[in-house]
C-alpha cells in the first residue's frame, strides 16, 4: 500500500517532476483530479494498492498536466477502467446508505419526496453545485432541534457532507413553511461548509442564507408544531407538484 508520499515519489520518479502534492481521497465519484495549475493530484484512496502499470498511466497524465493528446486520453481510459477502484467507491456508497438508512425514520415515500426537494432546490437555488447524491433522512429522536447536517473533513483537508437530518416533525401538515426553511437552512450550511470549511451561522454562512432565500439566523425558538407524544410516527408525505416528482428517483 503506497502513502501519499510514496505516489508522489512513484511518479517523480517516472517525470512528473510539475506535481508537488498527492492528495488521497475517499470520494464517492470522482477517481482522480489535476488541481492547483496541475500541481496537486488528488486520487482515490484505492489506487495506494495500484500496479506498476497504473502508475506510469498516472505519471503520462501528470507530466502533461492533464488528458490533452491521444497518449493521456489512453492513460486516462486505463485509470478510470481500473475495476478495484470501482469496487471501493461501490462499497463505500453501499455502507454510507446503510448507515444513514438505520438511523432514519422516513417511509420511503417521504424519502422520495426529500430527495426531489433537495434536488429541485440545488438546481434553482444553488446552481446545482451541491453534491447530487446526499442523503436526507428524518429523525424522530430531535427534540429542540430542527434540523443538522453532518460535515466530513479528511487529513489532507477534503471535505464532503455525510448527510442532512432533519426533525420528523416538520412532516406534519402545519410545519409547511418551516420544513422548508429547514431544508434550505441546511443545505446553505452544506454549501457554505464545502466552499469556506465554516459550519456555523458566521458571515459566509449568512451570505447564502439570504442568497437561496431562508431566514439567515438559527433555527431556534421557530414557531413549529410537534406530535403528541415523541414515539408517534408521522406517516404524511406532503403533495409534490408534478414538476417535482420527475426527480424523486
Ligand atoms: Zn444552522
Amino acid at each position: 500500500m503506497l502513502t501519499a508520499q510514496d505516489f508522489l515519489a512513484e511518479l517523480q520518479q517516472r517525470g512528473a517532476l510539475r506535481l508537488s502534492r498527492v492528495h488521497l481521497r475517499e470520494n464517492r465519484s470522482v477517481v482522480w483530479s489535476l488541481t492547483q495549475q496541475a500541481t496537486v493530484l488528488n486520487v482515490h484512496a484505492a489506487y495506494r494498492a495500484a500496479p506498476p502499470e497504473l502508475l506510469d498511466a498516472f505519471a503520462i497524465v501528470a507530466r502533461e498536466g492533464g488528458v490533452s493528446s491521444a497518449a493521456t486520453r489512453r492513460a486516462a481510459s486505463v485509470i478510470s477502467a481500473w475495476p478495484d477502484v470501482w469496487r471501493a467507491i461501490e462499497a463505500t456508497r453501499a455502507s454510507r446508505q446503510l448507515r444513514s438508512v438505520t438511523s432514519c425514520c422516513a417511509t420511503s415515500e417521504q424519502r422520495r419526496y426529500l430527495r426531489a426537494l433537495y434536488r429541485y432546490f440545488n438546481l434553482t437555488r444553488f446552481d446545482g453545485k451541491l453534491p447530487d447524491d446526499i442523503p436526507v433522512r428524518l429523525s424522530g429522536r430531535m427534540k429542540s432541534s430542527l434540523g443538522h447536517m453532518v460535515p466530513i473533513e479528511d487529513a489532507n483537508g477534503i471535505r464532503e457532507v455525510e448527510e442532512i437530518a432533519l426533525n420528523l416533525d416538520l412532516m406534519l401538515e402545519r410545519n409547511g413553511a418551516e420544513r422548508i426553511d429547514t431544508l434550505l437552512h441546511e443545505m446553505a450550511h452544506v454549501a457554505d461548509f464545502l466552499e469556506s470549511g465554516h459550519r456555523g451561522h458566521g458571515p459566509s454562512w449568512r451570505r447564502w442564507a439570504c442568497r437561496v432565500g431562508c431566514r439567515p439566523e438559527r433555527l431556534y425558538d421557530r414557531p413549529v408544531a410537534h406530535r403528541r407524544r415523541r414515539r408517534d410516527p408521522v406517516q404524511r408525505v406532503p403533495l409534490l407538484p408534478d414538476a417535482l416528482a420527475c426527480l424523486a428517483v
